[in-house]
């Protein structure tokens, strides 16, 4: 589904991703564990299209198609959804416009008709209850004012009404408790499927017990060095990212 080939991406004259190579198959929970300045956000935001980054080199196919010519509108369309480290509060727009907005312009380019407004609020309603969003936050402005744990949930409630294709998930458990990472998780195992893969962008291993990946994948200076599956992630958590970190600097 999602192959990236020799990925080198530049950020203010800094090259942050240097040579990346990754495969995602359909279907597949691939996660990507390594050390903060890594450049894992960077690939997040460069597969999602976001232009503040400058790519020198290599390709990113989704589908076989090259979507580095694609606008990030386009990619959403295409099916790609990024989940932030980092939700943004936007003030003046309330959640269900936002909701509803996102919902129709993805039905848009899709070519069906708009939502009927009931029909739009029992899906909402339906994904909110199950990720224990409550009816007082869904009236406030998208993210203003939510605790950490508000967002990602928010997040992932957008990731369950968009049904993208391709989920990534950028330290979506960052700021969660154990009861909010739980609810997440369960969100996201829900949205499991044979024909969705998911990208799991984790700098701790906890999350991983929640969400089981098919694949593990450690990424170090902008690159991915080493590639196994599950139990990577518990070697990970007891070595930590030093043996990694000592063998970009040989
Ligand atoms: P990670 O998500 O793995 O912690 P990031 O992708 O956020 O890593 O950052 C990788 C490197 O790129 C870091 O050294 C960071 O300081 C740098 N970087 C990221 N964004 C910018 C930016 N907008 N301007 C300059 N440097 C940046
Ligand atoms: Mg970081
Ligand atoms: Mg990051």
């Amino acid at each position: 589904m999602l192959e990236i080939k020799n990925l080198v991406v530049s950020i203010e004259d800094k090259q942050i991703i240097n040579g990346l190579n990754l495969k995602v198959a359909k279907g597949e929970v691939a996660a990507i564990m390594g050390p903060n300045g890594s450049g894992k956000s960077t690939l997040s935001y460069v597969i999602a299209g976001n232009e503040d980054y400058e790519v020198l080199d290599g390709e990113i196919l989704l589908n076989g198609e090259n979507i580095l010519e694609m606008e990030a509108s386009e990619r959403a369309a295409a099916g790609v959804f990024l989940a932030f480290q980092y939700p943004l509060e936007i003030p003046g727009v309330g959640t269900m416009t936002f909701l509803k907005a996102a919902m129709n312009a993805q039905r848009k380019t899709r070519g069906e008709p708009e939502l009927s407004t009931p029909d739009f609020i029992k899906q909402v309603n339906a994904a909110a209850e199950k990720l224990e969003i409550s009816k007082e936050m869904m009236k406030r402005a998208l993210n203003v004012g939510f605790s950490g744990g508000e967002k990602k949930r928010m997040e992932i409630l957008q990731m369950a009404l968009l049904q993208p294709s391709f989920c990534i998930l950028d330290e979506t458990d960052s700021g969660l408790d154990i009861d909010a990472l739980r609810i997440v998780s369960e969100g996201v195992n829900a949205l499991r499927s044979l024909d969705r893969s998911f990208l799991i962008i984790t700098h701790y291993q906890r999350l991983l017990n929640h969400i089981v990946p098919d694949t593990v994948h450690v990424m170090s200076n902008g690159r991915i060095v080493k590639t196994g599956g599950k139990e990577l992630a518990l070697e990970l958590e007891a070595n930590g990212y030093a043996d990694y970190r000592s063998a970009e600097l040989a």
